[in-house]
């Protein structure tokens, strides 16, 4: 008997966020928001899995992942006010190595 486990990985967009310019090609206008939801699987059904959320440049795909839902509303409510909090957030995102992409088609 062979069994088939594996990591399923769903990416949804849920809205737009706040208006910012995109450190990595310079976009500005706002930004897609997107929820994450993560996890193993046994025979291609999930098991259960972890949700965060990101805020992504609808251009060149790089985002910034959150991991509150309130995080996750304050990207929503697209105030502009938030925009400095979400660059400094893309700013942190920018320092990791392994910088990763959102929404990107076809991966
Ligand atoms: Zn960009």
């Amino acid at each position: 008997m062979i069994i088939l486990v594996g990591w399923a990985r769903s990416e949804t967009p849920i809205g737009r966020g706040p208006e910012v310019t995109c450190p990595r090609c310079g976009h500005s206008g706002a930004w897609l928001v997107f929820e994450k939801k993560t996890g193993p699987t046994l025979y291609f059904l999930r098991l259960g899995s972890r949700k965060t959320w990101a805020a992504a440049c609808p251009v060149c795909y790089c985002g910034a992942e959150v991991h509150s839902s309130e995080d996750r509303d304050r990207l929503l409510r697209a105030d502009p006010r938030d925009s400095a909090w979400l660059a400094d957030l893309i700013r942190s995102a920018e320092t990791t190595s392994s910088q990763p992409e959102w929404g990107r088609p076809n991966r």
